[in-house]
């Protein structure tokens, strides 16, 4: 067979290995004009999948859940290879991820379709309904650390809702956006329903300024600033899922074995490389030195690597080992100790994990994202003292209690979008549990019920049955009604 000659005109993207430097993919650099052409097809292709209905849409996306659940072990291979996860941690992105598609799918015609409301006295002789309806086309501009599941939480909802959506995944993932958007395209060869645009950061802020409908973002708080300030220019609308510093409360009645492995876990999975890691851990008075004693224990067993007996990979993204290098040295100079790793825990491409005590208030590691996998534990007085001092961010994205009397209590005062409580991350794997933040960690919602009306655009519409004797919609009217319905309104209404 011949081998067509490179396209020298192109300019091209290679995306690496982190654990090796091999090259996965070359992909190419989209420009503004390849990203506008996109858009363009997506809209044709929205007027399409929109008009299909939930019934033929959700065929469609069962077909897509088949093809994702069946060839699970090529996708979790790319993930492996091309973000340095450890395979079974790609296989739980793979397994949450059908879990949601399916919920969606499911779904979407009981959250959207077109129901009934009750239209008050004022509108008696209406009936009134709302129905969600598709935006057209979202643009998604994804990251890499959970490059299946990440994304897939704002497509397959944008999907369901009957949007077609391109999607930017992050330079370091490209690969496994465009398998997804292949994937995809196998089972719904009709229109170019899903489909991703490769490169760099421009690519991305063109994909702002295309025109799309909706655009849902997820990164660092630094570039969501930047997504809305393009956004701005055409009024598109923004989601932001952006970053956390999420804490986890270890209260005097914890569990306190269950409260270790959770957070070691919940600290340390993925190499910390979630924007939901447990980045702090509060731990009152009378189980600390406990909690620690197991905190240690468990965490000293972990090991950075590539091979079958690692727990977590490689940094994915190098520039970020200099960012929990920084967090890492500022902590220790600050007076923080190392009770399991150090200094030298950092070996790139990988980190060891890092277990620290003492960890002074100020400290780097204590307020801004480290996106490593260390782990500051701070013992305080009482779980009031927790609450206050996990608040006491500008993030609010997720976080946990261990508690056994008052969990659900504290859980409620965390300024965040969600917590779990007795455990780690669940929230993440009910389909039915909106996921979003607060502040700095963005705003919008992808997953459930909310995720799916947050690709839709809300449709009142009110239709008279039948007119009354008095019109009060006219200049016509009879002077007494206004004034009539003003003394009904202080009868129902203004009575003490
Ligand atoms: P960024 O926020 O810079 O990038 C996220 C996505 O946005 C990528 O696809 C990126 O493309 C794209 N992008 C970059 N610049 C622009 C732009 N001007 N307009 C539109 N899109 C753009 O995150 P990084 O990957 O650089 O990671 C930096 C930090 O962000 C991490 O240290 C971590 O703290 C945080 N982060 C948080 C995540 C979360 O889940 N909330 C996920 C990933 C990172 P490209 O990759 O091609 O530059």
């Amino acid at each position: 067979m011949a081998i067509a000659p490179p396209d020298l005109t192109t300019p091209t993207l290679e995306s690496r290995n982190p654990a090796t430097g091999e090259v996965v993919a070359t992909l190419p650099v989209d420009g503004p004009s390849e990203v506008a052409a996109a858009v363009a097809a997506a809209r044709r292709a929205a007027a399409w999948w929109g008009g299909l209905g939930f019934e033929q849409r959700a065929r469609r996306l069962n077909a897509f859940k088949r093809r994702l659940a069946r060839d699970s072990a090529a996708l979790c291979d790319l993930v492996h290879r091309e973000n340095g996860k450890p395979l079974a941690d790609a296989y739980t992105e793979a397994v949450l991820t059908v879990d949601h598609l399916a919920w969606a799918a499911r779904n979407a015609p009981k959250v959207l379709r077109r129901r009934a409301v009750w239209p008050n006295a004022l509108a008696l002789n209406h009936a009134a309904t709302v129905e969600y309806q598709p935006l057209g086309v979202v643009g998604v501009i994804g990251p890499w650390n959970y490059p299946v599941y990440t994304p897939m939480g704002s497509i397959a909802y944008a999907l369901a809702a009957g949007n077609a959506v391109v999607f930017k995944p992050s330079e370091y993932t490209p690969a496994v956006g465009r398998w997804l958007a292949d994937a995809f395209a196998d089972v719904v060869p009709e229109h170019p329903v899903f489909t991703v645009v490769t490169g760099y950061g421009d690519t991305g802020a063109a994909l702002c300024r295309a025109g799309v409908d909706k655009l849902a973002f997820t990164g660092s708080a630094a570039t969501g600033r930047k997504v809305m300030a393009a956004c701005a220019e055409r009024l598109t609308p923004v989601l932001l899922e952006l970053g956390g510093k999420d804490a986890l409360i270890v209260d005097d009645d914890a569990d306190v074995d269950a409260a270790a492995t959770a957070a070691v876990w919940g600290g340390l999975q993925n190499a910390g490389q979630a924007c939901i890691a447990v980045e702090r851990v509060y731990v009152t008075e009378p189980v600390y030195d406990r909690f620690v004693e197991r905190v240690v224990d468990l965490a000293s067993r972990v090991r950075a690597g590539s091979g079958r007996d690692a727990h977590i990979g490689p940094i994915t993204m190098p520039g970020q080992v200099d960012v929990i290098e920084r967090h890492l040295r500022d902590a220790l100079d600050r007076g923080a100790r190392a009770v399991v790793g150090g200094a030298d825990a950092v070996h790139r491409p990988y980190v060891d994990p890092v277990v620290l005590v003492d960890v002074p208030d100020g400290a780097l590691i204590l307020r801004e994202e480290t996106f490593g996998p260390t782990l500051p534990i701070v013992k305080v007085r009482d779980a009031d003292e927790a609450v206050t001092r996990a608040n006491d961010t500008a993030y609010g994205l997720a976080g946990a209690v261990f508690a056994r009397r008052r969990g659900t209590e504290i859980a409620r005062r965390l300024r965040a979008g969600m917590t779990s409580v007795n455990s780690v991350l669940t929230f993440a794997t009910v389909p039915r549990l909106p996921f979003g933040g607060v502040g700095e960690s963005g705003f919008g919602r992808i997953h459930g019920p909310d995720g799916l009306r947050e690709f839709s655009r809300a449709k009142a519409i009110t239709r008279q049955r039948f007119p009354l004797p008095v019109e009060l919609q006219s200049f016509a009217r009879p002077a007494w009604a206004l004034p009539a319905l003003a003394r009904a309104t202080r009868l129902r209404h203004g009575r003490r």
